[in-house]
């Protein structure tokens, strides 16, 4: 994973626009960073080791840049692998998401044509590929031509020092395109985006988007034949505050103290939509719940819910592990995704064949225009507005909250769901009361020196426990457990 950000416009400050843009998608990679601005017929580059925390640019004025933070697959962490990647004539800069599959075969290719390389990075062989197919054809063509020949799920973006345009690929790493006033934005989420403009055009798989700095500067192709497409433009509904910290001091904070909130939203305005999926449900003939980390603790507690208030079975899976039981699906089958981002590649690839198979997808997801939403037949978006901790709070309870209202839903108890599930937002926040909050605070403390801890649960609670160990695994970097609370005695204690 890392950040991919890029400018082209009518303002002169690409380079602070694209470090901005950045600072935003950290949370996506963070072992270096740098940007590229265009500068006359040059390219300029500004690369460091290192967070970007409070960084400032030193980079001409410019009105085309691109930026990137990286969290290194290839090559250690060191200014030289840090993107954007040049070519050998440095017009050509590049930055990339994913692993290309093929770098070993292409970049022995093109040093025996010549081409020296900098870096140790599998991006690296991409601004030579490209500087090679720039010898036949234009900017835009040339691009085309190398991203076509990487094998794996991969995003760039490219700046040439001669164009005043930008193009961008993506086979599976997000990418976003942002729609202003003469100017556009490219980033791998829309909330890097979210201060410029709410007008989107999420890319999806196959496709190569050419902006320039006009109105109508927005090209869309598809991939490989490069054959013009009609771009489908969405408004994303967050707002600018949504990717603030505001009063807090941590992301993961602020996305807690918004859990009562998103609570309130699901019971106050899901109606319809828990109405047609409880249906979609009843209509299946074998409903399986998939998701990775965080979402597949909802699904584990959804499977209770669904059999303790609907008598309802579904089956639930580890997403990961899905491709081993998918015997079992027909066109009957209905899959219901849980992942916040809508990008898990666990997710993504079984549902890809379980679409093979005729069944139906249905997507419950945090992200409007992300893949998994895009592919599947049914969408549910969670509202929970963007989630910049990567430990999930507010979009794990809006998960719960689905599963909630869902089972009530299908036992013709809906009313009855929607009150408990309003009562319970007011006791989230009754909780995050500071009064309340320092008897965790002090729990915390008496822990925060332990080696190991175990957190237990039966039924519901099991799910419980399993989130809450995943939880304290990720933020506190203690070795945790989570068990069912019949388990505890098989090994555990020994
Ligand atoms: N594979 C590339 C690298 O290691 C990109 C990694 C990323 O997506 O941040 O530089």
């Amino acid at each position: 994973m890392c950040g991919i950000f890029g400018y082209v416009g009518k303002k002169n400050t690409a380079a602070e626009i694209v470090l901005e843009g950045l600072k935003l998608l950290e949370y996506r990679g963070y072992d270096s960073w740098g940007v590229t601005v265009k500068s006359g017929k040059k390219l300029v580059v500004d690369k460091h080791v290192g967070k970007i925390g409070d960084a400032k640019v030193k980079l001409p004025k410019s009105t085309i840049g691109i930026g990137h933070t990286r969290w290194a697959t290839h090559g250690g962490v060191t200014v030289a692998n840090a993107h954007p990647h040049l070519d050998c004539t440095k017009t050509v800069a590049v930055i990339h998401n994913g692993i290309i599959e093929n770098f070993e075969e292409l970049k022995t290719d093109l040093i025996k044509k010549g081409h020296k390389f900098l870096s140790e990075t599998d991006t690296e062989v991409v601004p030579h590929l490209i500087e090679q197919y720039l010898k036949k054809a234009g900017f835009a063509s040339a691009v085309r031509d190398a991203f076509n020949q990487l094998k794996g799920l991969n995003a760039i973006v490219v700046a040439y020092a001669p164009s005043q345009e930008i193009v961008a690929a993506k086979t599976g790493s997000p990418l976003v395109v942002g729609i202003g006033k003469n100017e556009f934005f490219v980033a791998s989420d829309a909330a890097g985006i979210l201060k410029h403009t709410r007008n989107m055009l999420f890319l999806g798989d196959n496709e190569m988007v050419i902006l320039g700095p006009s109105a109508d500067g927005l090209q869309l192709l598809s991939l490989p034949s490069g054959k013009k497409k009609k771009p489908v433009f969405e408004t994303i509904d967050w707002k600018i505050e949504d990717v603030d910290k505001g009063k807090f001091d941590y992301f993961m904070l602020k996305e807690i103290y918004e859990q009562p909130k998103v609570i309130r939203n699901i019971a106050q305005t899901y109606t319809d939509q828990i109405t047609s999926l409880a249906k979609a449900i009843e209509q299946a003939n074998g409903t399986f719940f998939i998701g990775a980390g965080t979402a597949f603790h909802a699904c584990l507690a959804g499977t209770y819910l669904f059999s303790t208030i609907a008598h309802t079975h579904v089956n639930t899976a580890v997403a990961s592990e899905f491709n081993y039981l998918e015997d079992f699906l027909t066109n009957k089958s209905l899959i219901i995704a849980l992942s916040q981002s809508g990008e898990t590649i666990d997710v993504i690839e079984p549902l890809h064949r379980a679409k093979q198979k005729g069944s139906k997808v249905v997507a419950v997801t945090n992200v409007l225009g992300s893949s998994i939403y895009r592919l599947s037949d049914h969408k549910l978006l969670l509202g929970a507005g963007p989630e910049k901790a990567v430990a999930s709070t507010k979009a794990y309870i809006a998960k719960l909250s689905v599963m909630i209202l869902l089972a009530y839903s299908l036992a013709n108890k809906f009313d009855h769901g929607k009150k408990l599930l309003l009562a319970a937002a007011d006791e989230v926040g009754r909780l995050l009361q500071e009064a309340n909050l320092k008897g965790i605070k002090k729990l915390a403390l008496q822990l925060r020196s332990v080696e190991h801890i175990y957190t237990i649960g039966r039924g519901l609670s099991f799910a419980t426990a399993l989130e809450s160990s995943l939880k304290i695994k990720e933020v506190s970097y203690i070795h945790t457990e989570g068990l069912a609370g019949g388990e505890l005695k098989h090994g555990t204690i020994a």
